[in-house]
């Protein structure tokens, strides 16, 4: 079944213009060239349909960052967010924390949120119960020591694997994504761009990676396109009350 409308649009990026295509039922557009496939499955349609952004005059969009701190780029995504008013949640790994606290620091004191990767970076799915725990409790410690107010309320699994035994041994909330810029894969700056881009529609969670120089690099422009198409920025804490404020129908 073809969902699609007809109705193209041009829209200027920098200097090149590039054809969107709008699908009619969930009236989000999308990368003419590389989305079409996509936004014609109907399946895949229904999924965009968003709550979020129908519901809201703009559009919304949490960013998130995983891998880090990183004690060369976290400082620089840090700055452009600051020149950007733009709060983001960063996904931290344990065994990273102890030799970045004033970076820490900074994340919550800007306004940014924070949530745990695990200790090690492990794939949680390969470990029992108690393991699991250890890499989470770990995690908290080392957080504590550098801020001993601030409680984690949210796990990203690496990899984005989580089984019954994750859920089973943590209380905090697994947090993944809706939009994957593809930033691990060693793309870079314009590919970063256009992946998030060619995906990206409110109420989507992006995961980047704060220890590549290559997302450093597209993410101011990333933000300024999506200020242009009148998206607010959330953090993942604010991403969910929105949802809870408007349930799906
Ligand atoms: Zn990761």
């Amino acid at each position: 079944m073809v969902i699609v409308s007809a109705c193209c649009i041009e829209r200027v990026n920098g200097n090149e213009a590039q054809e969107y295509i709008v699908c009619l039922l969930c009236g989000f557009d999308h990368c003419l060239d590389r989305c079409q496939s996509f936004v014609r499955n109907s399946s895949a349609c229904l999924q965009k349909t968003d709550p979020v952004t129908n519901l809201l005059h703009e559009p919304a969009v949490a960013l998130t960052f995983d891998d880090g701190p990183n004690f060369r780029y976290t400082p620089q995504v840090l700055d452009i967010l600051y020149e950007q008013q733009v709060p983001a949640t960063f996904f931290l790994v344990g065994q990273k924390l102890s030799r970045n606290g004033p970076l820490i620091k900074e994340m919550v004191s800007s306004g940014h949120e924070i949530g745990s990767h695990t200790f090690s970076h492990t794939d949680l799915t390969t470990l029992n119960i108690q393991q699991i725990q250890q890499e989470i409790h770990k995690t908290e410690k080392e957080l504590k020591k550098i801020l001993p107010n601030y409680t984690l309320q949210y796990l990203r699994p690496p990899y984005g694997r989580y089984n019954e035994n994750l859920e089973q041994a943590t209380d905090l909330d697994l947090v993944l994504w809706t939009v994957d810029s593809w930033d691990w894969g060693n793309p870079d700056a314009d590919k970063i761009y256009n992946t998030v881009m060619c995906a990206i529609k409110g109420g989507d969670t992006i995961v980047f990676h704060d220890d590549n120089p290559e997302t450093v690099k597209a993410l101011k422009r990333i933000i300024a396109e999506l200020k242009a198409r009148d998206f607010q920025f959330v953090t993942v804490s604010q991403m969910y009350e929105l949802e809870q404020d408007h349930p799906m129908q």
